[in-house]
């Protein structure tokens, strides 16, 4: 039996990619195997929990809430994930994950959105979504992903200050189709 270490498990609404606007329980992994330095997630911190603990909560958190997600999320989660002990068996909800693409990720998990960082192509043979995160200095290494069979969003980068460059993400979805805009959805609405 693994244990996992967990920042946080809560209930929400997911604001970003595909499942914008889903009720959501989210459990945020600590850790990541990179250091991204716009990185504005509390990874560090983390209590040790076994997966009948995780399990727990998220039940609780997901009781008479049908149609809810689970998000897998960090940090890299998939730092801690293990092919031989599937996490929610028997749940009804889908599970999903976001990661930075740089690690395997068990057959258990049904829906992968890969955040591509720091210009490494992704080890992830099929991810459900891709979404970058805007800067214009990568619109190379972004256009050289948009032939991928999955749909692609592109979010502004929120920078420290508050402010995010939506206008020049905008236009370069106005100028690219086959990328669609995803705007940090929780953020507007003023949840977590
Ligand atoms: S991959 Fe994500 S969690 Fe990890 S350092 Fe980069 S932005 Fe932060």
């Amino acid at each position: 039996m693994y244990t996992y270490r967990v920042n946080e498990i809560f209930y929400s609404i997911q604001g970003e990619g595909e499942f914008a606007g889903t009720p959501a329980v989210f459990v945020r992994f600590s850790g990541c195997n990179l250091a991204c330095p716009w990185c504005d997630t509390d990874h560090s911190h983390g209590v040790e929990m076994t997966l009948a603990d995780i399990e727990k909560k998220v039940g609780e958190l997901l009781a008479g809430r049908d149609g809810a997600i689970i998000v897998l999320t960090g940090g890299e989660p998939a730092l801690q994930l293990h092919d031989d002990e599937p996490m929610f068996f028997g749940f009804t909800a889908r599970i999903c994950i976001e990661t930075n693409g740089t690690l395997p990720v068990p057959d258990w998990v049904d829906w992968i959105t890969v955040s591509p960082k720091n210009e490494l192509s992704p080890v992830v043979p099929r991810p459900s979504e891709l979404k970058f995160v805007f800067e214009p200095e990568h619109i190379p290494y972004i256009l050289s992903m948009q032939e991928a069979d999955c749909v692609k969003f592109i979010q502004p980068l929120a920078r420290k200050d508050g402010t995010a460059n939506l206008r020049e993400a905008v236009d370069f979805v106005l100028a690219h189709p086959r990328f669609k805009l995803s705007v940090q959805l929780h953020k507007m609405i003023g949840v977590r």
